[in-house]
């Protein structure tokens, strides 16, 4: 069952509508060119996880693509609205919470927004305990681009995940569970929906590293958030640069993401890497705490 609240300046609750039947005019921007941002955030146990941080990313999204946003309180109020009509998952239970902005029909000033809540997928969680196999695949284009070039969105959540979506395609033909993106010159960048994280345990101490944001990646909420509780816990932080090898000579390599949060990578290419239990446990830990 998927609930759908239209956001709507004019009626702080937003607008309840029926998810089950056609919604949107078939001349939106959103529809036929990707042209509008998205956040998608964790609903479990009566919260959703980082509201904050995702309504700040919404922003800064819609300010990279010039989208004119609907006001913070309106879309809070849609947000409450949405998960009171879904009802609170208990402990065992996810759902996702997306918003959606899009510009609307050529010629008029504003564009759709709205949110859905709706269960969340099975198989993140089956990833999230069994682990995933990655293979790295090439963007086709330099680590610094994303200042040489703004017009290429890079770092804003658009709805244009095409390409996203065909790289898993891809590993999925070749018998892999997901993707990392690396760069012409060589650099590991992102996953198609997820940011990429490796820890080193040497010499007592427990580190974190995560692709610089330069790169062009998209600025990850759950990164933020376990760098924050890391950072509380002791362990050292770092931003790249990160090569393949990187990962390769890593003690754990994890996937992360808002819904899927914490997926620990098996293998490389076909190449077993390091999966330290106790960073795992550690860090599965954090993530949990997060909200
Ligand atoms: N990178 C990309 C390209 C994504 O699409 C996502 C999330 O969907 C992430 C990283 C992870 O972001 P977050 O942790 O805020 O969900």
């Amino acid at each position: 069952m998927t609930v759908l609240v239209f956001v709507d300046s004019a009626t702080p609750a937003g607008r309840v509508a029926d998810a089950s039947v056609p919604q949107l005019l078939v001349t939106d921007q959103g529809v036929v060119r990707g042209d509008g941002v998205f956040e998608s955030m964790l609903y479990t146990a009566g919260v959703v996880r980082k509201l904050d941080a995702h309504l700040a990313r919404l922003r800064s999204s819609a300010a990279s693509c010039e989208l004119p946003l609907p006001d913070e309180t309106a879309w809070r109020g849609a947000i409450d609205t949405a998960v009171a009509a879904y009802g609170e998952p208990d402990d065992a239970d996810e759902a996702v919470v997306k918003l959606v902005l899009t510009r609307g029909p050529e010629g008029q000033p504003h564009g759709a927004a709205w949110v859905t809540v709706s269960p969340a997928p099975q198989v993140g969680r089956r990833q999230r305990e069994e682990g995933i196999a990655v293979v790295l695949l090439d963007r086709g284009y330099d680590s610094s681009l994303a200042d040489r070039a703004p017009w290429l969105l890079m770092g804003a959540k658009t709805l244009s995940y095409a390409v996203n979506m065909a790289a898993l395609r891809h590993a999925h033909s070749v018998g892999a569970d997901d993707v990392i993106f690396t760069s012409s010159d060589g650099r590991v960048l992102e996953g198609p929906t997820s940011t990429v994280l490796l820890a080193t345990h040497r010499d007592g101490v427990k580190r974190l590293v995560t692709p610089r944001l330069e790169t062009g990646i998209l600025p990850g909420t759950t990164q933020g958030a376990i760098f924050n509780a890391a950072r509380e816990a002791g362990w050292s932080l770092g931003y790249g640069p990160l090569e393949p090898h990187h990962l390769l000579e890593a003690d754990a390599v994890w996937l992360v993401s808002s819904i899927r949060l914490l997926a620990p990578v098996t293998s490389i290419d076909g190449t077993a890497i390091g999966r330290d239990r106790d960073l795992h446990d550690e860090l599965s830990a954090m993530v949990g705490d997060i909200r």
